[in-house]
C-alpha cells in the first residue's frame, strides 16, 4: 500500500493535477478500498501509458463513483415522474375535448372558455415539462465523448430487469484490440474520434431492441433482451466483422488510421446475478477472448 501511495503521489506529480474533489474522491477510494471497482481502474490507468491524467480520473469519477450514489434511486424517480406527466397529459387531453364539444352545444359560454384556456396552459406546460425531464434524464445517462448510455445508465437498466420475475438474458462485452497502439500513434484527440466513430458503429449494426453502453474507456456492453445464445451471438459477430471493416480515415488530415477490432465476451445474466457477478462473468470471457490472441467472441460454456 506504500508503495502505491508513492506511486499516486509521484503521478499526481507528474500530471500537475489540480485539487478538483471529485479526482481527490477517486484517489481516496483508490487507497481506502484496494479491491473496489475504483481501485482496479485507478490501478490499470497507473499501470497505463498514459497514466493518472485529470481526464481519465473524472471518467473514472463520472462512471464508477457518481452511480453508486443513487443512480438506482434516480431512474426509479425518473420513471415515476414519466407515469405522473403521462396521466396528466391524459386527462388534460380528455378534458380538453369534453370543453370541445360544450362549447359546440353553446352553454355557459365564459365558464367553459375559462375551463379551455386552462387546459391549454396544461398541456403546454406538461409538454414543457416532459422536455425538461427528457433532457436531464439523457443528460444523467449519456456518456459525453460518444453520445450513447454510459455506465450508469447499464446498471439502472440491469437493476430494473433484475427486479422482474426470474429475468434471464445475455450480456456482451466489447474492448477495442490494442487501443493503445491507437492513441501512442496518432494522439489522444484522434482516439477519442475512434472511440466516437466505434460507438457509431456498433449502434448501426445492433437491433433496436438491444442496448448500447459505454462501460469505460475502450469497452462497450451490449445488453439483449434475449436467452437466445445463437441469435445474441450473432449479433456480437456482426457488430465485430462490421467495426472490422469499417476503414477509420481522419478526413482533416486525410490521415489514414486503418481499422480497428474488437474482442468480446458473451455470458447469460441470472435471476440471482447483481452487477458485479454479472459483470465479472463476462468479463472472465473477455479476457480469454484477449489471451487466445485478439478479434474473436468467447461465449460461456
Ligand atoms: P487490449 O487489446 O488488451 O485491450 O489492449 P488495449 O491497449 O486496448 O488496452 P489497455 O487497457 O492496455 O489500454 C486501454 C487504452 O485505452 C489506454 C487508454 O489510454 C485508452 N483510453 C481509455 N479511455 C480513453 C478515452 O476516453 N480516450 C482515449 N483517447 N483513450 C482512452
Ligand atoms: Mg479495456
Ligand atoms: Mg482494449
Amino acid at each position: 500500500m506504500t508503495f502505491l501511495c508513492e506511486q499516486v503521489v509521484s503521478e499526481i506529480d507528474r500530471h500537475d493535477l489540480n485539487c478538483d474533489p471529485r479526482i481527490f474522491h477517486v484517489l481516496h477510494l483508490f487507497l481506502t478500498e484496494p479491491g473496489s471497482p475504483v481501485a482496479r481502474e485507478v490501478q490499470r490507468l497507473i499501470a497505463s501509458e498514459e497514466g493518472l491524467t485529470a481526464k481519465a480520473l473524472l471518467f473514472v469519477y463520472e462512471n464508477f463513483v457518481q452511480p453508486n450514489v443513487s443512480s438506482e434511486k434516480q431512474f426509479e424517480s425518473m420513471k415515476r415522474s414519466q407515469g405522473h406527466l403521462d396521466a396528466i397529459r391524459s386527462s388534460a387531453e380528455t378534458s380538453a375535448e369534453l370543453c370541445k364539444d360544450a362549447k359546440r352545444k353553446s352553454t355557459k359560454d365564459d365558464v367553459i372558455k375559462a375551463l379551455s384556456d386552462n387546459m391549454a396552459e396544461i398541456l403546454s406546460r406538461t409538454a414543457k415539462l416532459e422536455q425538461e425531464l427528457a433532457a436531464s434524464q439523457s443528460e444523467i445517462f449519456t456518456d459525453s465523448l460518444t453520445g450513447i448510455y454510459n455506465r450508469r445508465y447499464l446498471e439502472a437498466e440491469f437493476a430494473a430487469r433484475q427486479a422482474r420475475p426470474s429475468p434471464k438474458y445475455f450480456l456482451a462485452l466489447l474492448d477495442i484490440d490494442h487501443f493503445k497502439n491507437v492513441n501512442d500513434t496518432y494522439g489522444h484527440i484522434i482516439g477519442d474520434q475512434v472511440l466516437k466513430l466505434v460507438a457509431t458503429a456498433i449502434k448501426s449494426l445492433i437491433r433496436s431492441q438491444d442496448v448500447l453502453c459505454r462501460y469505460g474507456g475502450e469497452e462497450f456492453a451490449i445488453l439483449f433482451d434475449s436467452a437466445d445464445e445463437t441469435e445474441c451471438a450473432d449479433v456480437v459477430e456482426r457488430v465485430r466483422l462490421g467495426v472490422t471493416k469499417h476503414k477509420l480515415v481522419n478526413r482533416k488530415q486525410g490521415q489514414t488510421i486503418g481499422s480497428v477490432t474488437l474482442s468480446a465476451g458473451l455470458a447469460l445474466v441470472e435471476p440471482d446475478d447483481d452487477f458485479d457477478t454479472a459483470l465479472e462473468r463476462v468479463d472472465r470471457l473477455l479476457y480469454k477472448a484477449k489471451q487466445a490472441g485478439r478479434d474473436r467472441l468467447v461465449i460461456q460454456m
